[in-house]
């Protein structure tokens, strides 16, 4: 087999053309390489598979607490070890001839075969894809948003692969929104999946309660200066400073802590963007408080939720220090 590119404009390609956003390329050609210059496209996928490496760990713990479990109980096969760690498997006697060997992949390519073949696609059901398909900019989008760390136990990609999945499952009628994903480790996913038997399909439903009264609830389409697919931003009616902005849950809920995880990164994201927008317009904020009323005892006044941007401009009160500890006039200085 010989290759069509000449070997001195591929290592050119390689060390001086290629623009890489990500690392397909070199693996696609690293994968041609070792197969004499062509490969299936299924053997690039696989060859790409290999450097995803929260498919990787996925395996690797599927190995040890479960295959590499029932194997060694059988006495097939024995763990090698690093102290306490299991890092490998050998098996506990190995064929003596090629032929033994051949024969031995033989049977087992056939139970493989077999056992696809009666079982099929569902075999791979667990790989979650309940939760729908990911795209490669949603997952990108939800680790930065996550700054690259498992929204529940705080683990950094760089110590756990991190997954990317519908918090209200798609199946369920989570949507694709952003807001609607999140990132999470693999110990923390199995975990959540194993105990969490939260209705989603009263989730998502709840998210259309409004509540006729309620102002947060009937305001007009020209009060609303941005949304997205679960909250809203207005300016304050009764602005404490200039720009004072609500960001408020599209659903009816009086309490912040009763707001469901989707809400609260759709409320995140509305508070960057409209942090943004003011700074953009009024170069002369230089700080924000940004507060939630909860309860009437801690000054709420509007029993739907929202939470309070204001912009802050430096001499906008004679000694601003304490902030939002001012709720509590007389203790706001310490
Ligand atoms: P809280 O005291 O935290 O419940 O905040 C209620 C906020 O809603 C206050 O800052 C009010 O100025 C503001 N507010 C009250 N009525 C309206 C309205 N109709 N439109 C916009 N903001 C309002
Ligand atoms: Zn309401």
């Amino acid at each position: 087999m010989t290759l069509n590119v000449n070997a001195i404009d591929l290592h050119h390609f390689i060390s001086k053309k290629m623009r890489m956003s990500h690392i397909y390329q070199p693996v696609m050609i690293k994968a041609l390489l070792e197969n004499d210059g062509q490969a299936t496209t299924e053997e690039i996928a696989k060859a790409l598979l290999g450097y995803d490496q929260s498919q990787v760990e996925y395996y690797s713990l599927r190995t040890k607490t479960m295959v590499g479990k029932v194997l060694t109980n059988n006495g097939v096969v024995e763990p090698i070890k690093d102290g306490r760690q299991i890092i490998g498997y050998r098996l506990t006697e190995t064929p003596h001839t090629e032929a033994q060997r051949a024969a031995l992949q033989a049977i087992c390519d056939e139970a493989i075969h077999t056992y696809i073949s009666k079982r099929g696609e569902a075999i791979w059901g667990h790989r979650g894809s309940d939760s729908g398909y990911v795209s490669g900019s949603t997952r990108y989008n939800v680790l930065k948003r996550a700054k690259h760390r498992c929204e529940l136990c705080g683990g950094h990609e760089e110590q756990v692969a991190l997954h990317v999945d519908h918090i209200i499952p798609r199946s369920k009628g989570g949507p694709d929104d952003i807001s609607n994903f999140q990132a999470l480790c693999m110990t923390c996913n199995t975990n959540k999946r194993d105990t969490d038997d939260t209705d989603f399909r009263g989730i998502l439903d709840s998210y259309n309660n409004r509540q006729t009264d309620c102002i947060f609830c009937e305001l007009g389409a020209g009060r609303i200066m941005a949304e997205n697919e679960l909250c809203i931003a207005i300016k304050d009616a009764f602005p404490v400073t200039e720009d004072h902005t609500l960001v408020i849950p599209k659903r009816h809920v009086a309490d912040y802590f009763d707001l469901h995880q989707p809400e609260r990164n759709a409320i995140e994201a509305m508070l960057h963007k409209q942090r943004q927008s003011i700074l953009e317009q009024d170069n002369t904020v230089t700080g924000f408080n940004v507060g939630i009323n909860v309860g009437a005892s801690a000054g709420q006044t509007v029993f739907h939720v929202h939470v309070h941007l204001i912009p802050r401009r430096d001499g906008d009160v004679v000694d601003p220090r304490g902030g939002v500890s001012g709720v509590i006039a007389s203790k706001q200085r310490y």
